[in-house]
């Protein structure tokens, strides 16, 4: 099947987002909410509608012009329904990963689907098998629905009921597509995860395992942006698809990237505890302090996040910068910190001699992660923003070291 519709390249690049990549190429900006599926939360981003927009506009082209229902109503409706299990299809792909990864005892923090497809956001897989079957099954439900809308099609052709054998035989076709796509194996496709898990198994050694996908990651990226750049230049009306292509190689690229980015901070932190990410650490105050001084004093001398709150040496909760800061300006100094500190019970507490690795898996999901000493004192909290700079510091150190 040829088009000058995105259908061949994409949508339907299933990228696995762990958000303890620091670096996602997933956009962060605004997400759109749609409701919650067996508890996980399903996104969509503005772009998401644009890929909508794309694709039934490339499917009504095709059905009107290539299929004489020009002017009947029936070419839209077609185009609609072809649009509709097209983006379901994407959807239970990653709702297939949102089961497994539950099954698997993984977190989950959302589904989101956006311009290339879709994403789900867990927690890292802790061994190679789940890492597997977390990523496999994605793929594997595409598989699934293409033979059953193979079987769907025949049925209607049996049936004379052609637009519809139309339309799924092309739904059957674009999951069989999505699947075989998305199981390249090159990170940040599924495909790349897989490779992944089966070289971490063979290795024991997650990093190299993450840099091996990444690297053909970034050679798939690569090729795509080339062929893009000939069909761009060579073919004649493949402007499209020219450009289409360049883009995906170049999200690709970026993904695999940040894979490697990953491999990177898993190595540098790997037997690291988790006071090394802890940069400022401010002394805690009594539960009586104005969040004006609070502001004025801890979180603008100190630079730091939370602030831990004592009464009679005891640890009773922590207040977090953005939660002092979002009192209005002229209440700071009624209100004390007791009355904005949140409970320690509410934030995820890791002893200072923890692995570094656990803080920043906790991380992935929760704001900040408060530290305690070995007598349950607070000494401070970790963000993600803290985190970054001890990356930037390494990195930096590293450099330096390699020169
Ligand atoms: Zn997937």
């Amino acid at each position: 099947m040829r088009s000058s519709i995105p259908q061949e390249s994409g949508p339907g690049e299933c990228r696995r987002e762990k958000p303890s990549r620091l670096q996602g190429v997933l956009p962060q900006g605004h997400r759109i909410r749609l409701g919650r599926l067996f508890g996980i939360p399903v996104e969509i981003t503005p772009s998401w509608l644009l890929l909508s927009g794309l694709v039934l506009w490339s499917f009504w082209e095709r059905y009107t012009v290539d299929f004489g229902h020009r002017g009947d109503g029936i070419g839209l409706l077609m185009a609609i329904v072809a649009t509709v299990l097209l983006l379901l299809s994407v959807f239970l792909h990653e709702l297939a990963h949102a089961l497994m990864g539950r099954l698997r005892g993984l977190k989950l923090t959302s589904i989101t689907l956006y311009l290339f497809g879709g994403a789900t956001t867990a927690s890292d897989p802790g061994n190679p098998a789940d890492e597997f079957l977390f990523t496999v099954v994605g793929p594997l439900a595409n598989l699934a629905l293409a033979l059953f809308f193979w079987g769907v099609t025949i049925a209607a052709d049996h049936g004379g009921v052609a637009a519809m054998a139309q339309v799924t035989g092309e739904a059957a076709w674009l999951n069989l597509l999505l699947g075989a796509f998305n199981l390249f194996p090159a990170a940040p496709l599924d495909g790349g995860h897989l490779l992944e898990a089966v070289v971490w198994r063979i290795t024991r050694d997650h990093p190299r395992a993450t840099r091996v996908s990444a690297m053909a990651g970034a050679g798939l990226g690569g090729a795509l942006i080339g062929i893009g750049v000939i069909e761009l230049l060579m073919v004649k009306g493949g402007l499209f698809e020219g450009l289409w292509l360049g883009l995906i190689g170049y999200v690709l690229l970026e993904g695999a990237k940040a894979e490697k980015t990953r491999a990177w901070i898993e190595q540098v932190l790997q037997g690291k505890p988790a006071y090394t990410l802890l940069t400022e650490h401010a002394p805690p105050v009594t539960s009586d302090t104005s969040v004006g001084w609070l502001i004025g004093a801890e979180f603008q001398r100190h630079h730091v996040d939370a602030v831990p709150v004592e009464d009679h040496g005891h640890s009773v909760g922590i207040v977090l910068a953005q939660d002092a800061l979002s009192v209005p300006a002229d209440k700071r100094f009624d209100l004390t910190a007791g009355s904005v500190m949140r409970s320690l019970a509410a934030l995820p507490h890791e002893r200072v001699d923890a692995s570094a690795i656990k803080v920043l898996q906790l991380l992935a999901t929760n704001p900040l992660v408060v530290l305690e000493d070995p007598h349950g004192r607070v000494v401070g909290a970790v963000s993600q923003r803290q985190v970054g700079m001890v990356l930037d510091r390494m990195r930096y150190m590293g450099a330096q070291q390699s020169v």
